[in-house]
């Protein structure tokens, strides 16, 4: 089974890239920002406390991602593998995965880091907010805010997956067309 990490600041495009690798490389698409998001729309418990957290540009408690992967997961038995999109987002996470995937004797196949500068954040950010009106692309003070927690609780991922040696970096910025020409030949390349 393989397991991928689609890694990035907010905004970097992994919910663009994700898409095609999915139908690319046969994977089933985890993304914890989703499921959270299919949660506060259905009115539940958990979306109602996790609403609170996300419109702040907050995280949510690990407990609660980590819960989400784990049911994936044994939901879904036959597949290929996995593409881990906004998962996982602390050393915690990160830390907890690798338990889960030791007790099936498996290991994160590679990570594809897609990078792009806090400016291009901000800029994209604004963008979509026009286009998919989510409450954590409102307003400046809330993407400063999920930058802000991007660099103190997921960036030093960075350097747990380096020393594994299984951190992939790829450029971010440019065109659709010409970033997911390099996330296919990363992938290719892990495959
Ligand atoms: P995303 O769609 O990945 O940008 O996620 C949207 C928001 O959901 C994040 O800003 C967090 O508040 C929350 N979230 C998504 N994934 C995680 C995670 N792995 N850990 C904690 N919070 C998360």
């Amino acid at each position: 089974m393989k397991y991928f990490i689609l890694f990035g600041p907010p905004g970097a495009g992994k919910g663009t890239h994700a898409a095609p690798l999915v139908k690319k490389y046969n994977l089933l698409h985890i993304s914890t920002g989703e499921l959270l998001r299919r949660e506060i729309a259905a009115g539940t418990e958990l979306g109602r406390q996790a609403a609170a957290l996300i419109e702040k540009g907050e995280l949510v408690p690990d407990v609660v991602v980590e819960g989400m992967i784990a049911n994936t997961f044994a939901a879904n038995p036959h597949v290929a593998g996995f593409l881990l999109d906004g998962f996982p987002r602390t050393v915690q996470q990160a830390m907890d995965l690798d338990e889960m995937l030791e007790s099936r004797d498996e290991s994160v196949t590679g990570v594809i880091s897609l990078m792009i500068s806090d400016e291009e954040i901000h800029k994209r950010i604004r963008g979509r907010a026009l286009v998919e009106g989510r409450a954590d692309d409102a307003s400046d003070e809330i993407i400063s805010n999920r930058i802000r927690t991007y660099h103190a609780k997921t960036e030093p991922l960075i350097e747990i997956y380096r020393e594994k040696g299984i951190y992939n970096e790829v450029d971010g910025m440019g065109s659709i067309e010409e970033v997911q020409g390099r996330v296919f030949d990363t992938v290719d390349k892990l495959i």
